[in-house]
């Protein structure tokens, strides 16, 4: 046996191994897929979006006419140290099975459709600026124990391939130092509470702050739901950085 075949033969090998791990097939409607696609163009097309009219603060969709800029009932009393939160999807069954296998079931075939799908949210007029200045793509960080048990962070998964399709850096400026109980049950209040002094800007985040060349950051998230997780993340940032911050999710919770 050559090298040559050995070789040729052992990535055959370990593709065969990697498809039945991730069977090549829609995660949705089961249709067999190529070329390292997971969502069928059917499925994907039909994933509920946000369309305006939205709020131009966190998303959330307005049900009814109206085409004027607007803020949701919960926004106008908020202040927020980021710009604004751009979600993609709305929060389907669909969605949140994606979501919910990616993060949970450790499918992490599947951060390239989720980043596939948050790539969209760059349509938006006003990430037009973002993109031309290229700025940093920064993932919610993920509490070191809990990465060990899901394996990833999701949003650092996302984060990346968003990177590698937008052409933007990627870098995880910040740190989870405290584990913190699932958020789930808890109001926004309780929320933000729970994350107080969770969040640090990282030792490789601080270089990059030092560096000076900091243009602006986009937070990656997989969901935003009452948007204290990237509240309190831009809350860290705001304090080291100038104020372009925004907010990139795939699913709006
Ligand atoms: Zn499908
Ligand atoms: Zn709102």
């Amino acid at each position: 046996m050559n090298r040559a075949y050995f070789s040729s033969r052992w990535q055959s090998i370990s593709a065969r191994l990697l498809d039945m791990v991730y069977p090549p097939s829609c995660e949705l409607c089961e249709a067999p897929l190529v070329g390292g696609r997971y969502l069928c163009e059917d499925c994907r097309r039909k994933l509920p979006r946000v369309a305006t009219p939205f709020c131009q603060k966190c998303g959330e969709m307005f049900e009814g006419n109206i085409s004027t800029a607007f803020l949701c009932p919960n926004c106008t009393d908020l202040d927020y140290a980021f710009s604004f939160a751009r979600p993609v999807l709305l929060s389907s069954d669909a969605a949140r099975h994606l979501v919910h296998i990616f993060k949970y079931g450790r499918a992490i075939h599947l951060a390239r459709e989720l980043a596939l799908l948050a790539a969209e949210a760059f349509d938006d007029p006003r990430l037009q600026r973002a993109l031309a200045e290229k700025w940093t793509l920064v993932p919610v960080p993920l509490h070191w124990a809990r990465k060990q048990h899901r394996h990833f962070n999701q949003s650092e998964e996302i984060a990346r391939h968003l990177g590698e399709i937008l052409g933007l850096p990627m870098i995880p400026v910040l740190n989870r130092v405290r584990a913190t109980p699932t958020q789930t049950n808890l109001s926004r209040k309780q929320r933000l509470q729970n994350l107080r002094g969770a969040i640090q800007i990282s030792a490789r985040g601080r270089r990059w702050i030092e560096g000076g060349k900091a243009q602006g950051v986009i937070l990656i998230d997989d969901v935003f739901t009452t948007g204290a997780t990237v509240q309190e993340c831009a809350e860290i940032l705001r304090k080291n950085l100038p104020e372009n911050i925004v907010v990139v999710t795939v699913v709006r919770g």
